[in-house]
């Protein structure tokens, strides 16, 4: 018998680079996302394949699995396979096929949405009550240790709790979440993609990590603050390297924008939210250097446009994807004019998507 399941994709709201930070992030799961289907083998194999990807393969479960760049996207659900086996969890033979209307590597977290599926999918064979916020901390760890990234919880948080028409209030230090209403009105979310490849990503998602722990580490200095997103303005004026500090400053200023968003949201006020998605994009280009020409094009000319309350980019940065909040009757002309000055600017041609606020992984049952 085969079964199907699905996860989201996921956008940041706002909060961002603040998750490895522990800090306070408001991401939303997205409608569209990655689907699998499971269909238990009677040998001892793991077969996966991807309708997005011409690369398979197929493993021996009495086999050591270990990373290798040859494995490709496979990397991805054999760390889950292999952590899992690891800590004792019953893992089945079975064929996985991965089908997915998610952008990959454009910040949307297509990375996170097939680890959390993977394991949720494995699990449900065996477990029925699965705790999502542990199953996000296992990916995380997952994506640090057997890929490679030192991404924080954020991503596989939001895939596995996310919550229709809602985002998601996540302290990243404590996991300690609630669920923020986010009432669109006749406004709507639109993912802008750059569709600028990010080669650099990894290396530098990896340097601005290095960076925050050296800020954490001098102000751990003279104070007791455990994560570099408590820290205050006044406390980050100590530290003399001036790149440095302008990293502790994003962090510091994105932490009190997060407040704010949530104020303005709980008030239903998406005027001030779009002005501090604006700030945020801002501080993530002129502080944390993190954007690029691309996003920068996309989100500053969308932030000029008719109908639009502000946007930026979401995600690590370096291409990938900006969100902007637009009037649902300015949507046309915004995708038409953005398209053409997009064009103009990078020579690259945008793409731009509607997507509701979604569940988390899921069973999709006929
Ligand atoms: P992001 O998480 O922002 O989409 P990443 O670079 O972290 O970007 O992850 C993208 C990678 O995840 C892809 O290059 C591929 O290896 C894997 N991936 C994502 N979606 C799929 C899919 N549907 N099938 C196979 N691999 C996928
Ligand atoms: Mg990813």
């Amino acid at each position: 018998m085969t079964k199907t399941y699905f996860a989201p994709g996921r956008v940041n709201l706002i909060g961002e680079h603040l998750d490895y930070n522990g800090g306070l992030v408001l991401p939303a799961a997205l409608t569209i996302g990655v689907t699998a289907t499971f269909t238990k083998r009677a040998d001892n194999k793991i077969v996966l394949r991807s309708a997005t990807h011409s690369f398979h393969n197929q493993i021996d479960l009495s086999d050591p699995i270990t990373f290798n760049s040859k494995n490709d996207w496979t990397n991805y659900p054999l760390g889950i396979i292999h952590q899992l086996i690891k800590e004792g969890h019953a893992v089945p033979a079975c064929e996985i096929i991965f089908n997915s209307n998610l952008p990959e590597g454009s910040g949307l977290s297509s990375s996170a949405a097939v680890e959390v599926l993977t394991a949720f999918m494995l699990l449900s064979q065996t477990e029925s009550n699965i705790n999502l916020p542990w199953l996000a901390n296992f990916c995380k760890q997952v994506e640090n240790e057997f890929i490679g990234v030192q991404c924080g919880i954020m991503d596989q948080f939001a895939v596995a709790m996310g919550k229709a028409d809602h985002a998601i209030l996540l302290n990243c230090s404590t996991l300690e979440h609630s669920y923020v209403h986010f009432e669109l009105n006749n406004y709507r979310l639109l993912i802008l993609n750059t569709k600028k490849p990010r080669s650099l990503i990894h290396s530098k998602y990896n340097e601005r990590k290095a960076e925050c722990d050296e800020a954490l580490r001098i102000l751990q200095t003279t104070s007791s603050i455990q994560h570099l997103a408590e820290a205050s303005m006044s406390q980050i004026d100590v530290i003399q390297d001036a790149t440095i500090k302008k990293r502790a400053r994003h962090v510091v200023t994105e932490s009190l924008r997060v407040k704010e968003s949530v104020k303005a949201l709980r008030f239903n006020d998406l005027s001030t939210f779009g002005r501090l998605m604006n700030a945020s994009h801002a501080s993530l280009k002129n502080d944390y250097e993190v954007t690029g020409k691309e996003l920068d094009a996309l989100a500053e000319e969308a932030q000029q446009l008719k109908g639009c309350l502000g946007a930026r980019m979401t995600g690590a940065g370096f291409g990938g994807c900006a969100i902007a909040l637009v009037h649902h009757d300015a949507i046309p002309e915004f995708k038409h004019m953005l398209t053409f000055k997009y064009q103009a600017e990078t020579g690259l041609n945008c793409e731009i998507y509607e997507s509701q606020i979604g569940d988390g992984v899921r069973e999709i049952k006929n």
